[in-house]
């Protein structure tokens, strides 16, 4: 039965009606289902339980092909055959692995990997494994998941302590670009600070000539400046920190407010280095710098001077006077030079220190300020004139020089006695 053709060849050679029917009954089965007809209540009686038999076998057939179209197009929704419907108990229970399958493959889907296929061969085996590679990924994923959040929740905590010691610290913190100058990070102590303040731009602008002037191993040694805003003067103490951050070359600055410190500084350095009679630097402040002149190998003069008659002052005028002789002396010594050091070295001696005189021009210049206070009439305050006049000795220290601080001043010391002893019989002639 290949073809209709063939059919009507066969339908020749058989002559009974009935064989007719079945055999285009039969074609139209199997190429055109639809039109398929059988009218076996018109066959003769012997043939209608045949008839009806093979009607039977063809519903059953064609239910079967329609399970088998729907499952070929992945088609599970489908009406089963009927339960009597042997032909197809195949295609069903094909139909219902595949139903389960497809439920199993929804519930790997939900995660649940216990799911194996126990029939399908090798598709049951790939299935199985891939099931298997998925949950052994999916475990590898949470562990991973896991690790990631505690250092999450790590990385949180350390953020939250850093952020409460920032934020109680006093001290400002401010990191920032070393070479564009961007700011990276500031604390909460800096951001009220510049909520108030003009003082970013040109904070940012000291902290980074700073760091550029210095060496590398003089930048982290601490340093003190001032700032200026509506001439309030704030001092600071930085200290900083190079760091390499997030592909930064960044520094941070640790900046302390010593504004208080350093007026209270300043006092004691007042004290520590002013004579408290005069004002003027002391011994100690005078010899330092004269030691500090020496190691640089600076060029300078050193003028060694005394007053002239101040026991005679004392004894006679009275010691307060006395004191404001000296005092006297130290105003005039002022025009010495503005830049020089002008100290009391104790008692009626002062000493100056100054850079790029020569011994002739200090010596001038000292000469000049002798004469100025002899020719002054001094009066005490009860009304008696005197006289004042000073003696003095002068060195010169040049860059070559190897004596130490305190040779240098007996050498001054001993030409100002020279000088003194010089001009004595001088004095005699002029009384006080
Ligand atoms: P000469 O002209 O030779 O320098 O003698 P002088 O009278 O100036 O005395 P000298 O330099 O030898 O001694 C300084 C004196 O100054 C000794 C001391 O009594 C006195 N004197 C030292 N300190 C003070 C002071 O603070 N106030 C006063 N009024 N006198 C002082
Ligand atoms: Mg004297």
């Amino acid at each position: 039965m290949a073809s209709a053709s063939q059919g009507t060849e066969v339908s020749e050679k058989i002559s009974h009606p009935v064989a007719d029917e079945l055999f285009h009954y039969l074609r139209d089965v199997l190429y055109y289902p639809n039109r398929a007809q059988l009218d076996f209540a018109s066959f003769p009686e012997d043939f209608r339980e045949f008839g009806e038999g093979l009607v039977f076998f063809v519903e059953m057939l064609n239910e079967s092909r329609a399970l088998a179209t729907a499952l070929s197009r992945g088609d599970l929704s489908c009406p089963l055959p009927k339960p009597d419907n042997e032909l197809a108990s195949n295609l069903k229970s094909l139909h219902a692995s595949l139903k389960h399958l497809t439920w199993q493959t929804r519930q790997v889907a939900n995660g649940d990997y216990k799911q194996r296929i126990r029939f399908m061969g090798d598709f049951a085996d790939s299935f199985n494994q891939m099931v298997v590679q998925l949950e052994e990924r999916q475990d590898a994923l949470l562990s991973e998941i896991e690790t990631i959040q505690k250092q999450r929740r790590d990385l949180e905590r350390s953020n939250n302590l850093f952020e409460i010691i920032t934020s109680r610290l006093s001290e400002w913190i401010a990191v920032f670009d070393r070479n564009t100058g961007e700011r990276l990070f500031i604390n909460h102590p800096v951001e009220k600070l510049l909520a108030n303040l003009s003082h970013e731009p040109r904070l940012y602008d000291i902290l980074l000539s700073h760091i550029q002037q210095k060496e590398e191993t003089d930048i982290q040694k601490s340093w003190a400046f001032s700032l200026v805003d509506d001439e309030v003067i704030q001092w600071f103490s930085a200290t900083f920190y190079p760091l390499h951050w997030y592909g930064y070359e960044a520094m941070a600055a640790v900046l302390t407010d010593i504004t208080a410190s350093k007026a209270e500084i300043d006092k004691l350095e007042g004290v520590a280095y002013r004579d408290a009679l005069t004002g003027k630097y002391n011994r100690h402040y005078g010899m330092n710098l004269f030691n500090e002149w020496i190691e640089q190998h600076r060029h300078f003069v050193v003028c060694f001077i005394d007053m002239d008659k101040l026991k005679y002052v004392n004894d006679v005028l009275g010691h307060a006077e006395g004191d404001r002789y000296i005092l006297h002396v130290a105003k005039s010594l002022e025009a010495f030079s503005e830049e020089a050091c002008l100290c009391r070295l104790g008692g009626d001696e002062f000493m100056v220190l100054a850079a790029d005189f020569d011994q002739k021009a200090a010596e001038d210049r000292l000469e000049a300020l002798r004469d100025c206070l002899v020719a002054e009439e001094l009066t005490t305050q009860a009304g008696t004139p005197y006289r004042g006049s000073l003696s003095y000795g002068v060195v010169e220290v040049t860059t070559d020089n190897v004596l130490p601080a305190s040779e240098i001043l007996s050498q001054a010391d001993e030409r100002m006695y020279a000088y003194k002893k010089a001009h004595r019989m001088e004095r005699r002639d002029t009384p006080a």
